[in-house]
């Protein structure tokens, strides 16, 4: 009996390296690529591991709930951390950033996330990477869901540790994740006598016996299918264009935005302002009295397949996510979203207009 999944050939050296190579060219960087073997947590957590230190001081900018789980590992590391919160449904702007540095000129990392699939907001990476390159701090960037839905590119805006992983816009596996490392990051690594070595978390582990050595022999057997599903996502990405697949991203949360004013009845996107929307998914408040995780559950009983989820946490009952990534980026994925939305309201007693709503999404697309 043979199976797809099953008594694949081992994963060589020579074609992780090519896997590597690939994704760093989707980044456009030229700074090493580290493709560690599990979600993108572990090199999250790795580049903060590596990169804090109890005299360090960091500057973490919360618009979401990554940025808290940031500032959590960062205090754990001893560093003094300095939160910079925004009301999740905006995004921060350079002159925040500028401003808290100022304040703090001791710091010397800042965490950021680029953009965040669960509150819908996206953060102008480029203005502030010229603040923080200026301060002098290192900078490390979540860019799990921009990468493949928005403009990334970390080189070119100063960012010193960017990490992605393929589950989001790429529509790949969440098994293995990405981080482009700098010169400057891994100089800051080797100083520091806290950051982990002989570890899972260890990103100099990866320099050292993998890169530092001509990527001739990996330090362990690699997670094989992710890594080829990995390869599959950047693949099917060349073959569509970059700039194709993050237009396809853009298109889908213009027309999720303009469905969801059009909806009415006072169902309004989540984020206000159409530049800190993220292109990766729109989040959708529901008109209050409105159970947003009964809604989502009415609107999947209808289609099972559809990219809707009410929000993680304290935004369970007034908001819900439509998660327009990858394969779903599409305009019938939206168009089919906001309908079943809308019916789910209206069953609940709100007055929605469900043609204008498809219409906006056909006109908005
Ligand atoms: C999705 C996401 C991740 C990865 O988290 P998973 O829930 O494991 O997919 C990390 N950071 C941000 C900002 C994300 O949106």
């Amino acid at each position: 009996m043979t199976h797809p999944l099953l008594g694949l050939a081992p994963l060589t050296a020579a074609h992780f390296a090519t896997i590597e190579r690939r994704v760093a060219a989707l980044l456009a960087t030229d700074n090493d690529v580290v493709i560690m073997q599990g979600e993108a947590l572990l090199p999250l957590e790795a580049c903060i591991r590596g990169g804090a230190r109890p005299d360090s001081t960091a500057l973490n900018v919360v618009t979401g709930p990554y940025g808290q789980t940031f500032g959590n590992w960062l205090r754990d590391c001893g560093a003094k951390v300095v939160d910079l919160a925004v009301p999740f449904d905006t995004a921060v702007t350079a002159a925040q950033v500028e401003q808290a540095l100022a304040a703090h000129p001791e710091t010397d990392f800042v965490s950021l996330v680029h953009a965040e699939a669960a509150t819908g907001n996206t953060n102008p990476v480029a203005e502030i990477g010229e603040v923080v390159r200026a301060h002098g701090a290192l900078l490390m960037l979540d860019a799990v869901a921009s990468v493949a839905a928005e403009p990334l590119l970390p080189d070119a805006w100063g960012v010193d540790l960017c990490v992605i992983g393929a589950q989001k816009a790429m529509g790949g596996p969440a098994g293995v994740s990405v981080v482009s490392v700098s010169e400057r990051a891994w100089q800051r690594f080797a100083a520091n006598p806290r950051a982990p070595r002989h570890s899972y978390l260890s990103l100099l582990d990866w320099k050292e016996r993998w890169i530092d050595t001509g990527r001739r022999a990996l330090p362990h057997a690699p997670a094989q299918l992710e890594m080829l599903a990995l390869e599959a996502a950047v693949e099917r990405i060349e073959e569509d264009g970059l700039g194709a697949v993050t237009a396809r991203h853009a298109a889908a949360s213009r027309a999720a935005r303009a469905g969801a004013r059009a909806l009415g009845g006072g169902v309004v996107p989540f984020v206000g302002e159409d530049a800190a929307a993220a292109p990766v998914a729109t989040t959708i408040r529901v008109p209050a009295g409105v159970d947003a995780a009964e809604v989502v559950a009415k609107a999947l009983a209808s289609d099972a397949s559809l990219p809707l989820v009410a929000g993680g946490g304290a935004l369970a009952s007034e908001m819900v996510r439509v998660n327009h990534y990858g394969p779903d980026a599409t305009e019938d994925a939206v168009r089919k979203s906001l309908l079943a939305l809308g019916a789910a309201l209206a069953e609940s007693g709100v007055k929605v207009c469900l043609e204008a709503a498809a219409r906006a999404v056909e006109e908005t697309w």
